[in-house]
């Protein structure tokens, strides 16, 4: 029988007929999916689920699209999914049995995995860590045993270690399909830094993987793509040591790591260039921006970052399309594996009750147990999912509609477009001058394109004559409000206060102490805005002492602030602050400290009367005394306001 169907298969490839026999069928949907044309038949899509054990003990319950309790890795089955991966960590437990969380994944619990997907058909990916707990490019620390080994001791233990879990993992009747030598390996592994060290684990990891399961592909996995050339030397030294590998694997976190384009390129070249299989180990996208289990999430609407879709179960959907769409334009790439799909709330209705679940189970990213191995990080910052939001299920374990993409990838579903997501908007203008409202707002519209809405803002009227302050509009687009808030600030009666002049301008300085470097520097990423700031250094001690100050004119009447911001280090003793002083003489003083590079503090001299006639000067005072290699810092955005 399985004879005769791989004769027709091949006679359909050799008619060249693309269009093969699949099990799956096309499910209706709401959602909108464009085809990804070209999908290999053995495309890998996997999901990652480490914590579903966790979470089951925990009391989450899958359920599918109606809502009727169903098994996680037979919903995943039918929906498209062909893999599951699976992390392990060697001893993610204190020397009580207290489990340090995340799914206190260890072998036992891999093989139990395995032996839950391979029921449904899914085979396994295998992910090691070589740590007792979460390895990534910020951390490799070694499992607390192999600690005090050296480099040939620590590849051999590694090595009976894999050889050892992947024969538990095999005996649970799962087929491994590919085993990760390694987890975001790009700094270490297993406590070891170096392509000297790295190598040797490395290749003792993928010797142990050949012996014991010898179909299975061996991939080494980076994170940070968008480092396109860090890429290029990893595969190049992974060829200058020898290591033997068959799958050179990416995670690609569309927040963080690039754009898409980019992400196919690097991979391709990898691919081209040293003759390897390519593979997105891991990938994510948010479909809601709110999180359910009161323990903070990795994205949210405050998240600092690149937002490509939105935070919707359409938006969800395209960015899974859209990786899956690439990787399939990729030289040699096998597919797409996402993270962690199904670890949702434990449903407690308060951060405590879901604590002692998260505690007693390990179902949250780390419990206060992991404070023996990892203090500084998941010892103080231990909690629940910082992914709920990004899941495949819903708080109650409800199947999303959304999961149907990894069907719908297959087919397409040219569904109605609507309006997906509206963006609030928010502009800032001077008091007195007129405010252009924008004219049309944007939406967002299921295939992921904007589209221009003409705006009719209510609330307008608010603007006119208005003072210093945060005024809301609004406006009905396609039946959702959409909100303008618009910041009216007093005009900063000072010139040049961000430097981006690149001289002084105005501005005097004396310097009092003969400080070694005292000017106006350009650098975008020491500055607090635009790419300009006011720069000083000195080695010699007690060298950082000087004064910077406007007088600006044509002030009217009225009560005044001045604020000026700074950062900087190794001040020792210091002493620093604004002042504002009324025909010379000092009035007012504002206390400010340096600290560490990127921690500004802002020195602000509020309640400044100045009467016409005088003569009001405003500026700041440093005065370091140095340690190490010299007091340094950055001063930027000094401004004058008018507050009444
Ligand atoms: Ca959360």
């Amino acid at each position: 029988m399985k004879r005769l169907i791989a004769l027709v298969l091949a006679l359909a490839l050799l008619a060249g007929c693309s269009a093969q026999p699949s099990p799956l069928t096309k499910p209706d949907s709401f959602l909108y999916v464009e085809q990804v044309e070209n999908l290999p038949e053995d495309f890998i899509l996997g999901m990652d689920v480490s914590s579903v054990l966790a979470e089951e003990a925990s009391g989450v319950v899958y359920r599918d699209f109606d809502g009727k309790e169903q098994d996680l890795f037979r919903l995943l089955s039918e929906n498209g999914l062909t893999h599951i991966r699976v992390r392990v960590w060697n001893e993610p437990y204190d020397e009580n049995g207290n489990g340090f969380g995340g799914g206190n994944n260890d072998v036992e619990k891999a093989a139990e995995i395995g032996k839950r997907a391979a029921k449904y058909g899914l085979k396994l990916i295998v992910d090691f860590h070589y740590s007792d707990f979460w390895a990534d490019p910020g951390k490799q620390q070694a499992p607390r045993a192999w600690e005090d080994l050296a480099i040939e001791d620590k590849a051999a233990a590694l090595h009976d270690f894999t050889v050892q879990a992947l024969q538990t993992i095999q005996k649970s009747g799962t087929e491994i399909d590919m085993v990760s030598v390694g987890n975001e390996t790009n700094n270490g592994l297993a406590g070891e830094t170096g392509w000297y060290a790295m190598s040797k684990l490395f290749s003792a990891g993928s010797a142990a993987v050949r012996e014991t399961c010898p179909k299975a592909k061996v991939a080494l996995h980076f994170a940070n793509p968008e480092n396109s050339s860090a890429y290029m030397d990893y595969a190049k030294q992974l060829k200058v040591y020898d290591v033997d590998y068959d799958v050179f694997a990416t995670s690609y976190y569309p927040y963080w790591h690039g754009t898409l384009e980019n992400l196919q390129k690097t991979l391709s070249r990898i691919a081209e260039g040293y003759d390897k299989k390519t593979f997105v180990m891991e990938t994510s996208y948010a479909n809601t921006p709110e999180d359910t289990d009161f323990s903070g999430n990795t994205i949210s609407d405050e998240s600092a970052v690149t937002k490509d879709y939105p935070y919707t179960m359409q938006g969800q959907t395209n960015c899974v399309r859209n990786v899956i769409a690439t990787a399939a334009q990729t030289t040699n790439c096998l597919g797409v594996c996402y993270w962690e799909g199904a670890w949702i709330t434990v449903g407690g209705s308060s951060y405590e009750e879901n604590q002692k679940l998260w505690e007693q189970y390990g179902s949250g990213w780390a419990s206060s147990y992991a404070a023996v191995y990892d203090p500084e990080d998941a010892g103080k910052w231990y909690g629940g999912s910082a992914v709920d939001n990004q899941c495949f299920f819903g708080p109650d374990g409800t199947a999303l509609e959304s999961l149907k993409v990894f069907r719908l990838v297959r087919f397409g579903n040219e569904a109605e477009l609507k309006v997906d997501d509206v963006n609030n908007l928010f502009l800032q203008a001077e008091v007195g001058q007129p405010v252009a409202l924008p004219e049309t707002v944007d939406v967002i519209m299921s295939d992921n394109s904007a589209k221009a809405v003409p705006a009719n803002w209510i609330g307008a009227e608010q603007l006119s004559g208005a003072g210093p302050g945060s005024y809301v509009l609004s406006t009905e687009v396609e039946g959702r409000e959409v909100s303008c808030t618009v910041q009216l600030i007093a005009p900063n009666m000072l010139e040049n206060g961000s430097f981006e002049s690149g001289e002084l301008g105005p501005w005097t300085v004396e310097d009092l102490g003969g400080a070694e470097q005292l000017y106006v520097e350009q650098k975008q990423s020491d500055s607090l805005s635009g790419e300009w700031h006011m720069h000083f250094w000195s080695a010699a001690k007690n060298s950082v002492e000087f004064t910077m100050e406007q007088t600006p004119s044509e002030l009217s009447d009225g009560v005044y602030r001045f604020s000026v911001s700074i950062m900087g280090g190794d001040g020792g003793e210091t002493e620093i602050y604004a002042y504002a002083k009324l025909d010379g003489e000092l009035v007012a003083t504002a206390p400010m400290e340096i600290t560490s590079y990127g921690s500004w503090d802002t020195g602000v001299v509020d309640g400044i009367e100045y009467h016409a006639g005088q003569t009001l000067t405003v500026g700041i005072y440093v005065k370091c005394a140095g340690v190490g290699n010299g007091a340094w810092g950055k001063i930027d955005d000094a401004a004058l306001n008018a507050v009444g």
